[in-house]
């Protein structure tokens, strides 16, 4: 449990921190909270030779809205947004989602940027951040590039960040109209991540058609997928007993179904099934 040995260096500022990363793009890794990256060091699954500490950069951590959009700054903590009284109103997804990470501590010190970079096939922010088509700012010293959501996660802890980007901010479209969301999980019982994760938000019209639908999940496959063809079936429907029932039978459509000690493939693409539906009754629900 003791990591193999390793130089740090704490940047003050994101210039800084992508200058060292420049420097040394296959010997260092950004530590953000270190939820994910020290015990990964202790268990020697990961042995970088130098951690750039990006947490004493002064603004990284923010939540602001600008152009119509939600900008939240890569070491925003999932407590920092799981407490957001404005995007409770805004975007009730984000802490609702934050709020069922780990626990307490976890939530304290992990950072919705270093979630989203370790890309855990079972994390919760991806199912949401996917749901919500954002975009990924990332920056590197070639100069600054966004990423959609939907080309940022590439399977198991590897997303599309190459070597000596980091992970700046995340932009969300500022919901608008009748809108829901709901972020539901089956946990596992030591860790709190997620056995089964679905991520809902829709709007409707005034007759409760559903106009747009996105749908993350998260748990079920090596990585987070968007469930585009349950996304599909309930777009233009009234959301309906029927129209529900056909359109979760599609949940894990394309994946390849994980079965492990917690949930066989069977049981994992039922409950996949049962959570996506309860998803979206819920995020409907809220879209009146
Ligand atoms: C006991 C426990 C329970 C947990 N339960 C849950 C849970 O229920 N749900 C859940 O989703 N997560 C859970 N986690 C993980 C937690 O949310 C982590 O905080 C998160 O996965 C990683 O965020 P971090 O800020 O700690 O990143 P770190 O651990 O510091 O970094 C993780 C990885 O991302 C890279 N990285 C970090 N920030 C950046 C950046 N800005 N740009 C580029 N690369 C970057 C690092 O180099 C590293 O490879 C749990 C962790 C623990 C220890």
């Amino acid at each position: 449990m003791i990591p193999a040995q390793f130089d740090y260096l704490a940047p003050k500022t994101i210039d800084e921190a992508v200058g060292l990363f420049a420097q040394h793009p296959d010997e260092a890794k950004i530590l953000a909270g270190g939820h994910s990256l020290i015990p990964a060091m202790k268990l020697r699954l990961a042995m970088p030779q130098l951690l750039i500490d990006i947490g004493r950069i002064k603004d990284l951590a923010y939540i602001r809205e600008e152009g119509g959009q939600i900008r939240i700054g890569a070491m925003t903590t999932h407590y920092q947004l799981e407490s957001s009284d404005r995007l409770r109103e805004i975007c009730p997804l984000l802490p609702e989602c934050a709020a069922q990470i780990g626990d307490v501590q976890v939530r304290n010190k992990g950072t919705i940027g270093g979630s989203l970079a370790h890309s855990d096939p079972a994390g919760d922010w991806p199912a949401a951040i996917i749901a919500l088509d954002a975009e990924m700012v990332a920056v590197s010293a070639g100069g600054e590039r966004t990423i959609k959501a939907g080309d940022f996660f590439v399977d198991m802890l590897t997303t599309a960040l190459g070597a000596g980007e980091i992970l700046r901010e995340i932009r969300i479209t500022t919901p608008s109209g009748r809108f829901g969301q709901s972020y539901l999980k089956v946990p596992q019982p030591a860790s709190g991540f997620a056995v089964v994760g679905v991520a809902v938000t829709l709007t409707r019209d005034s007759n409760g058609v559903c106009k747009s639908a996105g749908v993350g999940i998260t748990g079920v496959a090596s990585k987070v997928y968007r469930a585009s063809a349950v996304e599909q079936a309930i777009s233009g429907s009234a959301l309906d007993e029927q129209t529900l029932a056909a359109a979760v039978a599609h949940a894990t459509d394309g994946v390849s179904v994980n079965g492990d000690l917690y949930a066989s493939e069977a049981y994992r693409r039922h409950l996949a099934q049962v959570y996506t539906r309860r998803a979206i009754e819920a995020a409907a629900s809220h879209a009146k």
